[in-house]
């Protein structure tokens, strides 16, 4: 079945780069697990509150107004039994219709699971994300650094 962005994940869309809405339009559309676009653009007030949260690491996220006045990223999120859930396993397919979207689309999409250009993972499925993110962990680990893992972040590469 196909799914279709809401009311409220439109207006999330407002100000957000144009190139990244048809990335996003067009992954509901492929996608086999339904998503709610969590977050475009914020305000400085709301990227505060994240930071001061620990939820996000910087004031200067792609989340807010690029030089060409747009957001860069969005937070595609599972809608899973009416809520929007954190959750990896219906995180990894909706990477891979946006790796699908994305490729489509001629735009170059870095995704925050593994924070990697979408590009270099080498297919389109949930396992190909999962083994992204999980290769991305043992970097870390093997560098000595705590993996921070955003899955539902895509943000133009
Ligand atoms: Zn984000």
């Amino acid at each position: 079945m196909a799914y279709v962005l809401g009311a409220k994940s439109r207006a999330e869309l407002k100000g957000v780069h144009p190139d990244l809405v048809r990335v996003v339009e067009r992954a509901i559309g492929i996608t086999k697990q339904d998503f709610g676009v969590h977050d475009g653009l914020r305000t400085e007030a709301e990227q505060r509150a994240y930071v001061k949260a620990g939820v996000s690491q910087t004031m200067n996220s792609m989340h807010r107004p690029q030089a060409d006045g747009f957001g860069h990223a969005v937070d595609l999120v599972p809608f899973v039994n009416g809520k929007l859930r954190w959750e990896w396993p219906a995180i990894y397919p909706i990477a891979a219709a946006v790796w699908h979207a994305a490729r489509e689309q001629g735009v170059a999409i870095r995704w925050g699971g593994p924070w990697m250009d979408m590009r270099d993972i080498p297919a389109g499925t949930p396992a190909a994300m999962k083994a992204a993110v999980e290769a991305y962990g043992a970097r870390q680990r093997a560098r000595g650094r705590k993996a921070f893992t955003d899955g539902p972040h895509f943000e133009l590469a």
